[in-house]
Protein backbone atom coordinates (compact mmCIF):
# COMPACT_ATOMS: atom_id res chain seq x y z
CA UNK A 1 0.00 0.00 0.00
CA UNK A 2 1.29 3.58 -0.77
CA UNK A 3 1.67 5.85 2.05
CA UNK A 4 0.41 8.70 0.77
CA UNK A 5 -2.98 7.05 -1.49
CA UNK A 6 -5.71 9.26 -1.30
CA UNK A 7 -4.27 12.42 0.25
CA UNK A 8 -4.20 15.72 -1.84
CA UNK A 9 -1.01 17.48 -2.10
CA UNK A 10 -0.50 21.39 -3.52
CA UNK A 11 2.97 21.94 -4.68
CA UNK A 12 3.88 25.47 -6.00
CA UNK A 13 5.70 26.20 -8.54
CA UNK A 14 5.73 22.58 -10.30
CA UNK A 15 6.41 23.05 -13.44
CA UNK A 16 10.58 23.21 -13.07
CA UNK A 17 13.22 21.86 -10.99
CA UNK A 18 12.91 20.67 -7.29
CA UNK A 19 9.05 21.49 -7.28
CA UNK A 20 8.38 19.28 -10.27
CA UNK A 21 10.44 16.23 -8.94
CA UNK A 22 8.03 16.79 -5.33
CA UNK A 23 4.80 16.27 -7.40
CA UNK A 24 6.46 13.50 -9.41
CA UNK A 25 7.71 11.95 -6.22
CA UNK A 26 4.28 12.24 -4.00
CA UNK A 27 2.58 10.70 -6.91
CA UNK A 28 4.80 7.59 -6.78
CA UNK A 29 4.11 7.15 -3.33
CA UNK A 30 0.05 7.96 -4.78
CA UNK A 31 -0.78 11.33 -3.65
CA UNK A 32 -3.57 13.32 -5.77
CA UNK A 33 -1.51 16.18 -7.07
CA UNK A 34 -2.37 20.19 -7.92
CA UNK A 35 0.40 22.04 -8.79
CA UNK A 36 1.00 25.57 -9.86
CA UNK A 37 2.58 27.26 -12.56
CA UNK A 38 3.96 30.77 -13.33
CA UNK A 39 4.88 31.08 -16.66
CA UNK A 40 5.85 27.63 -17.96
CA UNK A 41 3.34 26.32 -19.36
CA UNK A 42 4.52 23.81 -21.54
CA UNK A 43 6.35 22.26 -19.07
CA UNK A 44 3.47 22.33 -16.68
CA UNK A 45 0.97 20.20 -19.64
CA UNK A 46 3.92 17.64 -19.89
CA UNK A 47 4.26 16.92 -16.08
CA UNK A 48 0.59 16.67 -15.97
CA UNK A 49 0.85 14.06 -18.55
CA UNK A 50 3.26 12.11 -16.63
CA UNK A 51 1.72 12.32 -13.07
CA UNK A 52 -1.01 10.65 -14.50
CA UNK A 53 0.93 7.62 -15.47
CA UNK A 54 1.24 7.05 -11.71
CA UNK A 55 -2.51 6.85 -11.80
CA UNK A 56 -3.38 9.56 -9.35
CA UNK A 57 -5.37 12.37 -10.20
CA UNK A 58 -3.15 15.82 -11.09
CA UNK A 59 -4.04 18.76 -12.01
CA UNK A 60 -2.12 21.89 -13.17
CA UNK A 61 -3.35 25.65 -11.99
CA UNK A 62 -1.58 29.00 -13.11
CA UNK A 63 -0.84 31.41 -10.60
CA UNK A 64 1.16 33.90 -9.33
CA UNK A 65 1.90 33.08 -5.84
CA UNK A 66 2.70 37.00 -5.01
CA UNK A 67 -1.27 37.26 -5.78
CA UNK A 68 -2.96 36.73 -2.44
CA UNK A 69 -6.76 36.36 -4.51
CA UNK A 70 -4.72 33.76 -7.34
CA UNK A 71 -3.45 31.76 -4.02
CA UNK A 72 -6.62 31.66 -2.54
CA UNK A 73 -8.12 30.54 -6.00
CA UNK A 74 -5.93 27.98 -6.11
CA UNK A 75 -7.12 26.53 -3.06
CA UNK A 76 -10.70 27.01 -4.41
CA UNK A 77 -9.79 25.09 -7.68
CA UNK A 78 -8.06 22.58 -5.82
CA UNK A 79 -10.67 21.70 -3.22
CA UNK A 80 -13.50 21.67 -6.40
CA UNK A 81 -11.52 18.79 -8.40
CA UNK A 82 -10.10 16.59 -5.32
CA UNK A 83 -12.49 17.38 -2.51
CA UNK A 84 -10.01 17.98 -0.07
CA UNK A 85 -6.22 18.99 0.87
CA UNK A 86 -3.87 17.40 3.06
CA UNK A 87 -0.63 19.09 2.65
CA UNK A 88 1.01 22.19 1.56
CA UNK A 89 4.54 22.50 -0.24
CA UNK A 90 5.35 26.05 -0.48
CA UNK A 91 8.50 25.94 -3.25
CA UNK A 92 8.07 28.59 -5.79
CA UNK A 93 10.80 30.72 -5.29
CA UNK A 94 13.11 32.87 -7.31
CA UNK A 95 16.77 34.28 -7.26
CA UNK A 96 17.88 37.98 -8.40
CA UNK A 97 20.93 38.20 -6.48
CA UNK A 98 23.14 41.27 -6.76
CA UNK A 99 25.77 43.05 -4.25
CA UNK A 100 23.70 45.44 -2.12
CA UNK A 101 24.71 48.76 -3.36
CA UNK A 102 23.92 47.87 -6.83
CA UNK A 103 20.35 46.55 -6.08
CA UNK A 104 17.43 48.10 -7.00
CA UNK A 105 14.18 48.58 -5.12
CA UNK A 106 12.35 45.93 -7.94
CA UNK A 107 15.04 43.25 -6.80
CA UNK A 108 14.51 43.61 -3.08
CA UNK A 109 10.77 43.34 -3.28
CA UNK A 110 10.06 40.55 -6.05
CA UNK A 111 11.96 38.42 -4.26
CA UNK A 112 10.45 38.98 -0.93
CA UNK A 113 7.63 39.26 -2.47
CA UNK A 114 8.00 35.75 -4.57
CA UNK A 115 9.59 33.67 -1.52
CA UNK A 116 8.21 35.27 1.90
CA UNK A 117 4.55 36.82 0.57
CA UNK A 118 4.23 33.75 -1.63
CA UNK A 119 4.68 31.62 1.52
CA UNK A 120 2.25 34.04 3.57
CA UNK A 121 -0.19 33.97 0.73
CA UNK A 122 -0.44 30.52 0.32
CA UNK A 123 -0.29 29.30 4.10
CA UNK A 124 -3.10 31.78 4.60
CA UNK A 125 -5.07 30.54 1.68
CA UNK A 126 -5.39 27.28 3.34
CA UNK A 127 -4.76 27.40 7.03
CA UNK A 128 -8.90 27.83 7.69
CA UNK A 129 -9.18 25.03 5.84
CA UNK A 130 -6.70 22.81 7.53
CA UNK A 131 -7.83 24.24 11.02
CA UNK A 132 -11.68 23.11 10.51
CA UNK A 133 -10.16 19.58 9.83
CA UNK A 134 -7.96 19.22 12.30
CA UNK A 135 -5.06 18.05 10.30
CA UNK A 136 -2.82 19.30 7.85
CA UNK A 137 1.05 18.84 6.65
CA UNK A 138 2.78 22.11 5.12
CA UNK A 139 6.57 21.84 4.15
CA UNK A 140 8.32 25.11 3.11
CA UNK A 141 11.37 25.94 1.17
CA UNK A 142 13.68 28.16 2.32
CA UNK A 143 17.89 27.61 1.70
CA UNK A 144 21.13 27.08 3.72
CA UNK A 145 21.05 30.85 2.44
CA UNK A 146 18.44 31.63 5.19
CA UNK A 147 20.51 30.18 7.70
CA UNK A 148 23.96 31.39 6.87
CA UNK A 149 24.62 34.38 5.14
CA UNK A 150 25.98 34.20 1.65
CA UNK A 151 27.46 37.34 -0.34
CA UNK A 152 25.30 38.70 -2.83
CA UNK A 153 22.23 37.27 -1.37
CA UNK A 154 20.75 39.87 1.06
CA UNK A 155 17.12 39.63 -0.73
CA UNK A 156 17.46 36.26 -1.50
CA UNK A 157 18.47 35.33 2.37
CA UNK A 158 16.15 37.71 3.89
CA UNK A 159 13.38 36.18 2.01
CA UNK A 160 14.73 32.38 2.97
CA UNK A 161 15.49 33.02 6.77
CA UNK A 162 11.88 35.08 7.06
CA UNK A 163 10.72 31.82 5.78
CA UNK A 164 12.11 30.17 8.81
CA UNK A 165 10.62 32.44 11.25
CA UNK A 166 7.56 32.07 9.65
CA UNK A 167 7.36 28.18 9.43
CA UNK A 168 8.42 28.12 13.64
CA UNK A 169 5.71 30.43 14.77
CA UNK A 170 3.09 28.79 12.99
CA UNK A 171 4.23 25.61 13.79
CA UNK A 172 3.64 26.20 17.67
CA UNK A 173 0.14 28.23 16.77
CA UNK A 174 -1.31 24.98 15.25
CA UNK A 175 0.26 22.15 16.55
CA UNK A 176 -2.59 21.35 18.98
CA UNK A 177 -5.36 21.28 15.92
CA UNK A 178 -2.73 18.51 14.36
CA UNK A 179 -0.95 20.58 11.70
CA UNK A 180 2.60 20.43 11.29
CA UNK A 181 4.92 22.99 9.70
CA UNK A 182 8.62 22.38 8.80
CA UNK A 183 11.28 23.64 6.46
CA UNK A 184 13.30 22.12 3.97
CA UNK A 185 16.77 24.27 3.96
CA UNK A 186 18.67 22.69 0.21
CA UNK A 187 22.21 23.59 -0.55
CA UNK A 188 23.26 24.35 -4.17
CA UNK A 189 20.57 21.74 -6.14
CA UNK A 190 21.10 21.01 -9.85
CA UNK A 191 18.23 22.98 -11.43
CA UNK A 192 17.55 26.23 -13.37
CA UNK A 193 18.49 28.15 -10.20
CA UNK A 194 21.86 26.89 -10.22
CA UNK A 195 22.41 26.22 -13.99
CA UNK A 196 22.65 29.62 -14.79
CA UNK A 197 25.49 30.27 -13.00
CA UNK A 198 28.75 30.19 -15.00
CA UNK A 199 30.63 26.98 -15.08
CA UNK A 200 33.72 28.49 -12.74
CA UNK A 201 31.22 29.26 -10.35
CA UNK A 202 29.30 25.83 -10.28
CA UNK A 203 33.09 24.38 -10.21
CA UNK A 204 34.07 26.68 -7.13
CA UNK A 205 30.75 25.49 -5.47
CA UNK A 206 31.38 22.14 -6.11
CA UNK A 207 34.78 22.38 -4.08
CA UNK A 208 33.30 24.40 -1.32
CA UNK A 209 30.72 21.07 -0.66
CA UNK A 210 32.09 18.79 1.22
CA UNK A 211 30.39 15.61 -0.79
CA UNK A 212 31.79 17.22 -3.97
CA UNK A 213 28.86 17.86 -5.85
CA UNK A 214 25.79 19.43 -6.34
CA UNK A 215 22.32 18.29 -4.70
CA UNK A 216 20.00 16.47 -7.12
CA UNK A 217 15.98 17.81 -7.25
CA UNK A 218 14.80 14.04 -6.56
CA UNK A 219 16.79 14.09 -3.16
CA UNK A 220 14.79 17.27 -1.60
CA UNK A 221 11.40 15.77 -3.30
CA UNK A 222 12.26 12.67 -0.91
CA UNK A 223 13.12 14.86 2.11
CA UNK A 224 9.10 16.29 1.10
CA UNK A 225 7.63 13.08 1.23
CA UNK A 226 9.33 12.18 4.49
CA UNK A 227 7.87 15.39 5.83
CA UNK A 228 4.50 14.89 4.62
CA UNK A 229 4.61 10.57 5.90
CA UNK A 230 3.15 9.77 9.05
CA UNK A 231 6.72 8.40 9.92
CA UNK A 232 7.34 12.42 10.59
CA UNK A 233 4.59 12.95 12.89
CA UNK A 234 6.60 14.01 15.79
CA UNK A 235 8.33 16.81 13.56
CA UNK A 236 7.41 20.08 13.26
CA UNK A 237 8.79 23.46 13.40
CA UNK A 238 12.04 22.32 12.17
CA UNK A 239 14.36 23.35 9.40
CA UNK A 240 16.23 20.57 8.07
CA UNK A 241 18.96 20.90 5.92
CA UNK A 242 19.90 18.75 2.80
CA UNK A 243 23.24 20.37 1.25
CA UNK A 244 25.82 17.79 1.21
CA UNK A 245 27.50 18.83 4.46
CA UNK A 246 27.96 22.54 3.07
CA UNK A 247 26.47 24.69 6.39
CA UNK A 248 27.56 22.00 8.84
P1 LIG B 1 13.61 26.76 -10.48
O1 LIG B 1 14.06 28.11 -10.92
O2 LIG B 1 14.11 25.56 -11.19
O3 LIG B 1 11.99 26.71 -10.46
C1 LIG B 1 11.28 27.71 -9.80
C2 LIG B 1 9.81 27.38 -9.79
O4 LIG B 1 9.12 28.44 -9.10
C3 LIG B 1 9.21 27.29 -11.19
O5 LIG B 1 8.29 26.24 -11.24
C4 LIG B 1 8.52 28.64 -11.36
O6 LIG B 1 7.36 28.59 -12.19
C5 LIG B 1 8.06 28.91 -9.93
N1 LIG B 1 7.84 30.34 -9.71
C6 LIG B 1 8.73 31.35 -9.78
N2 LIG B 1 8.13 32.53 -9.55
C7 LIG B 1 6.81 32.25 -9.33
C8 LIG B 1 5.68 33.04 -9.03
N3 LIG B 1 5.74 34.37 -8.90
N4 LIG B 1 4.48 32.41 -8.86
C9 LIG B 1 4.39 31.07 -8.97
N5 LIG B 1 5.43 30.27 -9.26
C10 LIG B 1 6.63 30.87 -9.43
O7 LIG B 1 13.94 26.70 -8.92
P2 LIG B 1 14.38 25.48 -7.99
O8 LIG B 1 13.58 24.29 -8.32
O9 LIG B 1 15.83 25.41 -7.99
O10 LIG B 1 13.94 26.05 -6.57
C11 LIG B 1 12.74 25.66 -5.93
C12 LIG B 1 12.75 26.23 -4.52
O11 LIG B 1 13.89 25.73 -3.83
C13 LIG B 1 12.85 27.74 -4.46
O12 LIG B 1 12.09 28.25 -3.39
C14 LIG B 1 14.33 27.98 -4.21
O13 LIG B 1 14.57 29.21 -3.57
C15 LIG B 1 14.65 26.80 -3.32
N6 LIG B 1 16.05 26.46 -3.29
C16 LIG B 1 16.70 26.05 -4.43
C17 LIG B 1 18.06 25.77 -4.39
C18 LIG B 1 18.83 25.31 -5.58
O14 LIG B 1 20.06 25.19 -5.47
N7 LIG B 1 18.23 25.03 -6.72
C19 LIG B 1 18.81 25.91 -3.14
C20 LIG B 1 18.02 26.33 -2.02
C21 LIG B 1 16.70 26.59 -2.11
P3 LIG B 1 7.38 29.03 -13.74
O15 LIG B 1 8.59 28.45 -14.39
O16 LIG B 1 6.09 28.45 -14.25
O17 LIG B 1 7.38 30.53 -13.75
Amino acid sequence: MKELKKRVVVVTGGSRGIGRACCAAFAREGADVAFTYNKSAENANTLLKELKKYNVRAKAIKADVRDYNECQSVIKKTLNSFGKIDILINNAGIVKDKALFMMKPDEWHDVVDTNLNGTFNMTRAVITLFLKQKSGCIINMSSVSGIAGIARQTNYSASKAGIIGFSRSLAKEVASYNIRVNVICPGYIETDMVNSLSGDIKKSIKESIPVKRLGRADEVAQLCVFLAMDKSSYITGEAIRIDGGLAA
